[in-house]
């Protein structure tokens, strides 16, 4: 047993190797309490690193939003507004933690925010769909017993 090697991931306890990046049970990122670069340096001022990489768009932003906006327009068929509104806000909630993983890396939380609110507004038509579906068929069943 080599423990000191390994170390539990702080959301579901697994042990994991300390090289890894992200949790192979949950896919929790673990990056955050190790290898932080101090900064060696005051000579220059408290002044940040003005970092200007080119950060790339979380990877699961525009399928976020896509599955966002499809869910309102499915909403009217209820299950598959129900699929892809939790598929979209699943998306977003990965692309929110890439992000918090690697924040020098992912940006668009603006988008991301967008797919999780579009992705709650197809939830919650779908959910009202409910109803009126209900309400058709039953006047539908009405009108067929009524001989029409
Ligand atoms: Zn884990």
């Amino acid at each position: 047993m080599n423990e000191d090697t390994k170390t539990p991931c702080p959301y579901c306890g697994t042990l994991v190797d300390k090289t890894e990046e992200v949790c192979p049970q949950c896919y929790a990122p673990l990056k955050q309490t190790q290898n932080t670069p101090e900064p060696s340096e005051g000579v220059e001022g408290p002044t940040k690193p003005a970092k200007q990489q080119a950060k790339l768009l979380a990877p699961t932003a525009v399928a976020s939003l896509v599955l966002g906006i499809l869910s309102i327009n499915f909403s009217s068929l209820i299950i598959p507004g129900f699929i892809l509104a939790a598929i979209g806000k699943r998306k977003a909630n990965e692309g929110f933690d890439a992000i918090a993983a690697n924040p020098d890396t992912y940006t668009g939380a603006g988008m991301l925010n967008a797919g999780r609110i579009t992705s709650k507004v197809g939830l919650i038509l779908s959910i009202v769909m409910i109803p009126i579906w209900i309400f058709y068929i039953a006047i539908y069943a009405i009108a067929l017993s009524e001989g029409f």
